[in-house]
């Protein structure tokens, strides 16, 4: 599937009659996104960028059009290149205006891709921002993505599944829809009821930027995922009625995660998930499936519920200790491997995944558990530890003293694992106390991140950076300039 991502545009390339590239920003699943402007001389005329006339002379200062200066202009341009791209290119003839649509100033094809470039107005992209965002910022955004979706609706446009690929995020933190999928334009409205499958796309994309401990939105969210809201207006006027009692609470930065599809693949297969157990512990997972499309992305995503869920079940009326988390661990992934093994059995397909999961109770006692390579690191004082050991045949190598620790990154064969979830009818995990002291921190995270930076380079994230989001993002950065040849996924807890 990699081979299909097509190549970079270089900066430099010159794009339509009007773009020139300046850099790629950003890849995401299914996307690539450019900066470019319009400082293109090499053609006998030049467009205004405030007019769109075209009728100035290359060299003209001045738009001969409307008196305007020709000043560069900069924009957003994402690349696609899968699917039935017209109805998207339907959509961008209506020119449709919403504050929270960034619609398509201008839509190329070339080729095999379709280009669509927005005016660029400093914005962020979303899959730029860890997890969690404050209460009243995941309302603002389950707002704006509901009223927008809504409004498309009624314009006669079907939306596709919304992703953060999809949102940019403005300095101060407002969000516009972008580069959306479409799957339909027509005449007439989308009935708002036919969008309901969307809504649990949208309210699931919203609990993965909820905090662990906003418990009260993640159960309003939940609500959504099942179903609960039939159209966006029911979900909207929801949201309304709650907004206030939902958005007062506030939470220290404690934590983080972000996943990302890297540079090369083109589907992400990790997942995470956290979850409050009752107002003293936390549940923490990481996965990291295999099996491609529609196997490893739903591996992982299953296993690292599945630890969650059952968690939550076996604890929700009893005083969690350590003692007590070491038998739900082994419960919790014994189902793991039962959900994901009988779901490979029922698609006839053979996905597996890693796991490495955290529990911390009063922010002092933390366990780990784990399956396969995904790791779980412990950094104190400048110093970083890591706790799980890899269940690989490149490990095995590493304990026999055949391969050095430093040369198991880069081994051939250091993709062969020894365990996985849902491969076996039983699967056995290793598990790991730890007494947390206040500044500590916890890193569980993919082979994404540690096959691509160095311990000492996590070590030196980790120290500099006191914000965990911030600590998440450049960890994910990091594992990009290291080559992003893989997904990557980070959690980073710290201990107060
Ligand atoms: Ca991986």
């Amino acid at each position: 599937m990699s081979s299909s991502r097509p190549a970079y545009f270089p900066p430099g390339t010159r794009l339509g009659r009007h773009y020139l590239v300046e850099g790629l920003v950003r890849l995401a699943e299914g996307r690539m996104f450019y900066l470019v402007n319009d400082d293109r001389t090499d053609g006998d005329t030049r467009r205004c960028g405030s007019c769109l006339g075209e009728d100035s002379p290359s060299t003209a200062r001045i738009c001969h059009h409307c008196g305007q200066p020709l000043v560069v202009r900069r924009y957003l341009l994402s690349a696609r290149w899968r699917g039935n791209l017209d109805p998207f290119d339907a959509f961008a003839r209506l020119k449709l205006e919403h504050p929270g649509l960034a619609s398509p100033f201008e839509v190329l094809r070339l080729s095999d891709q379709l280009l669509s470039v927005v005016p660029y107005r400093g914005e962020g992209l979303m899959v730029d921002e860890a997890s969690p965002l404050p209460n009243h910022r995941v309302l603002h955004l389950a707002q704006r993505v509901v009223g927008v979706l809504a409004w498309l609706a009624r314009q006669g446009v079907r939306p596709g599944p919304l992703t953060r690929a999809q949102l940019l995020v403005s300095p101060n933190g407002a969000v516009r829809l972008f580069d959306l999928d479409v799957t339909e334009v027509r005449a007439d409205p989308i009935p708002p009821v036919e969008l309901r499958p969307l809504l649990g796309d949208v309210a699931r994309l919203l609990r993965s930027y909820t905090h662990v401990r906003a418990t009260d939105l993640t159960q309003f969210l939940e609500l959504g995922v099942a179903g609960d809201f039939p159209s966006p207006p029911d979900f909207g006027r929801a949201i309304e009625r709650r907004f206030d009692s939902l958005a007062a609470a506030a939470f220290p930065p404690t934590l983080a995660a972000m996943s990302d599809v890297g540079l090369t693949r083109q589907l992400n297969e990790d997942s995470w998930r956290w979850t409050a157990l009752g107002p003293r512990a936390e549940v923490f997972a990481v996965a990291d499936g295999m099996g491609g499309h529609d196997g490893g992305e739903v591996a992982s995503a299953l296993a690292a519920s599945t630890i969650c869920r059952v968690a939550r079940e076996r604890l929700r009326d009893e005083a969690v200790t350590p003692e007590l988390l070491e038998g739900v661990f082994r419960d919790a992934f014994q189902a793991a491997n039962n959900g994901v093994k009988s779901e490979a059995e029922r698609k006839g397909n053979d996905m597996g995944t890693t796991l490495v999961a955290l529990a911390v109770i009063d922010g002092r006692h933390a366990l780990v558990a784990n399956v396969g390579d995904s790791r779980a690191y412990f950094f104190r004082d400048g110093q970083l530890h890591q706790v799980s050991v890899d269940h690989s045949y490149v490990q095995q190598l590493v304990l026999r003293g055949r391969v050095k620790p430093e040369e198991a990154r880069h081994h051939p064969q250091s993709n062969i694992l020894l365990r996985t979830v849902g491969t076996e009818r039983d699967v056995e995990i290793d598990l790991f106390r730890l007494q947390l002291e206040p500044g500590d921190k916890v890193l569980l995270c993919t082979d994404g991140l540690w096959g691509e930076v160095d311990d000492d380079e996590i070590r030196d994230i980790l120290a500099r950076y006191a914000d965990p989001r911030v600590a998440a993002r450049e960890l994910v950065r990091a594992s990009h300039h290291g080559g992003g040849k893989d997904n990557v996924t980070v959690l980073v807890y710290v201990a107060r």
